[in-house]
């Protein structure tokens, strides 16, 4: 399914969901609605390769009980079961190219209509094209999947430099998925998980060569799908290039923020 743009521009914003909740809101309460209103709710975490998606992603699922779906970790688990979807995705993947978006967004889609996404959930590296943010934000609007708060997106910002040791310094646990980095956040022993002691392991497309091609590809499709989300007022950039608890302490400001505007452009044009 792929709305056209004005349709897209229609739903963008979850205007009906939104409403009544921010109605409900106002009706029961009769000071400002308390700040936990407005989270966790659904967030998209937005940014190029390395800037730390994923860390602030199981930061935020740990706080407040919310999956995260990933749409990199979604395709390997695919390519490890042997899934038709897994066979497509993973030659595109190894070269830092986009799987198709009619293949991802079907994976979203049925990912979304699990239970465990009713409070909210961190959508980490989707929306990666135009099609895929037009696609979503009807998805959102025409299922009333979302908890009734808008959808809201945070870029994370990263120099090229700090991305490219952060990539090809990475290594993952395949088990608990915690994420390492042999220069700045090296595991206890060498290799091994902190938390399970599991063989830690290199992605294939962590590589300087593949890295590459995943900026460009990130520059070409990635950078609309930003100019999308901030035309709507619901985007923030967050700096990347600071300590993991200030990035999230950023990252909630921010959600807090836009979400309070958009009640407040609501509670004003009522
Ligand atoms: P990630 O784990 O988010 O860095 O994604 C790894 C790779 O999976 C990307 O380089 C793409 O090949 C593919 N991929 C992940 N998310 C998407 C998406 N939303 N659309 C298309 N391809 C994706």
């Amino acid at each position: 399914m792929t709305a056209s743009p004005q349709r897209a521009a229609e739903f963008a914003g979850d205007e009906v969901g939104r409403h009544e909740t921010l109605n409900s809101i106002s009706a029961n309460h009769s000071t400002a609605p308390a700040e936990s209103s407005f989270l966790p709710g659904p967030v998209l975490l937005l940014g190029a390769p390395g800037v730390g998606k994923g860390t602030q992603a199981q930061l935020l699922v740990t706080k407040y009980g919310i999956p995260q779906i990933s749409t990199g970790d979604l395709l390997r688990g695919n390519i490890a079961r042997g899934t038709q979807l897994g066979m497509q995705a993973q030659q595109i993947m190894s070269t830092g190219k986009l799987v198709d978006d009619s293949l991802v967004n079907q994976m979203v889609l049925a990912r979304l209509h699990e239970k465990d996404t009713r409070r909210g959930y961190i959508l980490d590296g989707y929306p990666r094209t135009l099609d895929q943010a037009r696609f979503l934000d009807a998805t959102l609007a025409d299922l009333a999947l979302a908890p009734n708060l808008p959808v809201v997106a945070i870029s994370i910002l990263v120099d090229f430099d700090q991305l490219l040791q952060r990539i090809t310094g990475r290594r993952i646990c395949p088990v608990c998925k915690s994420i390492y980095n042999v220069h700045s956040n090296p595991p206890a022993i060498a290799g091994r998980c902190n938390v399970d002691g599991t063989h830690l392991i290199q992605r294939p497309d962590d590589t300087e060569a593949v890295f590459i091609q995943r900026m460009k590809t990130f520059a070409e499709q990635t950078a609309p799908v930003v100019s999308h989300y901030r035309a709507l007022g619901r985007f923030q950039e967050v700096d990347g290039d600071q300590s993991v608890e200030s990035v999230i302490a950023a990252i909630e400001a921010s959600l807090l923020r836009l979400r309070q505007a958009a009640h407040q452009q609501l509670t004003t044009s009522n």
